[in-house]
């Protein structure tokens, strides 16, 4: 995660969730969960890096592996509750009120298509994040849903004044439409716009990834337009999958990064529907450990190694940066095979 406005010009309405993961990941090595409640899904994204729902036995009961009160221990991550379409499995509102109730910062990722369950949990999150790729025909298209624009649109509508955030993927085809997401993005008082990296797996195209050079000219309309002009407000632009956005960032806008990104290995883990530890939802199978053993997971080989920057080979290994950006681990993997590999997409080589 690669929060622009915050990077560039102090504090955001992302403040917040850094603190809460910074503090977590001093005192434990943990600061963000992205938890995958389940794999199933009412939408067919074309995009998305899960090909089907596979049929395999999820849990049912989070209390079963004390999941929760393990979190607490450690320090209480930031949690994301994602999926799949999280809202699809009867046991998740309890989950996010029990999480609330014990006073963890979560937000959840949702396709935003089961209005009544999510206004339920809404006063239990702290920010609610829902899908945008575009004008309604071309969502629906992405979706292959039909009324799922609609059904965004009515989500920010219901919730307009809670913490919102709008997430998109950076393709080809929907980064044609990144003023209409932002103008909807305005409309609606949506604190932040989330642009995440497109992975050639699953669902999804190569030919839709953007080059480089499409993502540089991304990042400077963002920083340029969004960020000093203020042109959409103060919307917070959070990149993922991309953390050389920050060293370029930085080098087009004249400042230091001082905060050391959070990812795979340093401070970041997923927990999939199955019980895993895994070092990303990406790489389901990096299996780290159990989540009935959160903590062995932290001291596993493979997160201590994957952590540490010096580890890092290729142009991450020789980079001045490697401390604060380390690249992308799960992209060195998808497309080499190797973690602890170069960032083929890095902005500044
Ligand atoms: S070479 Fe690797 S560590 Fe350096 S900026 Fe690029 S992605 Fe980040």
């Amino acid at each position: 995660m690669v929060h622009l406005r915050s990077m560039i010009k102090g504090s955001s309405s992302v403040s917040r969730g850094e603190e809460v993961a910074d503090r977590s990941h001093s005192k434990s090595g943990i600061g963000v969960v992205i938890w995958n409640v389940t794999y199933d899904c009412n939408m067919r994204c074309s995009h998305c890096y899960q090909s089907e729902w596979r049929p395999i036995r999820e849990l049912s009961d989070f209390n079963e592996l004390r999941i929760v009160d393990q979190l607490e221990e450690l320090g209480k991550p930031l949690i994301f509750i994602s999926g799949g379409e999280p809202l699809l499995k009867s046991q998740t509102p309890q989950l996010i009120r029990e999480l609330k109730a014990r006073d963890f910062r979560v937000i959840l990722s949702t396709n935003g298509s089961l209005n009544g369950a999510l206004r339920s949990v809404a006063d239990s999150l702290d920010n609610i994040a829902l899908p945008l790729y575009g004008p309604e025909e071309f969502h629906d298209t992405i979706t292959s849903v039909k009324g799922s624009y609609n059904s965004v649109i009515n989500a920010l509508r219901d919730l307009r004044g809670m913490n919102l955030t709008i997430k998109t993927v950076a393709s080809r085809s929907t980064m044609k439409h990144i003023r209409h997401l932002l103008d909807v993005a305005s409309r609606y008082d949506v604190s932040t716009l989330y642009v995440c990296d497109l992975l050639p797996e699953g669902r999804a195209s190569s030919s839709e990834i953007l080059s480089k050079e499409e993502w540089r000219k991304l990042l400077d309309f963002f920083l340029q337009e969004v960020i000093m002009e203020e042109e959409y407000g103060e919307i917070e632009i959070d990149i993922g999958l991309h953390p050389s956005a920050a060293i370029y960032a930085s080098m087009r806008a004249g400042f230091e990064v001082k905060r050391r990104i959070m990812r795979e290995g340093r401070g970041l883990i997923s927990i999939s529907p199955t019980g895993d530890v895994l070092l990303s939802p990406y790489l389901g199978d990096l299996r780290i450990g159990d989540a009935r053993r959160i903590k062995e997971a932290l001291e596993s080989d493979i997160y201590r190694k994957v952590g540490d920057a010096r580890n890092l080979k290729g142009a991450c290994g020789d980079c001045p940066f490697k401390e604060v950006c380390g690249g992308s681990r799960v992209k060195a993997y998808v497309y080499s095979g190797d973690l602890l590999g170069e960032d083929p997409t890095c902005l500044i080589n």
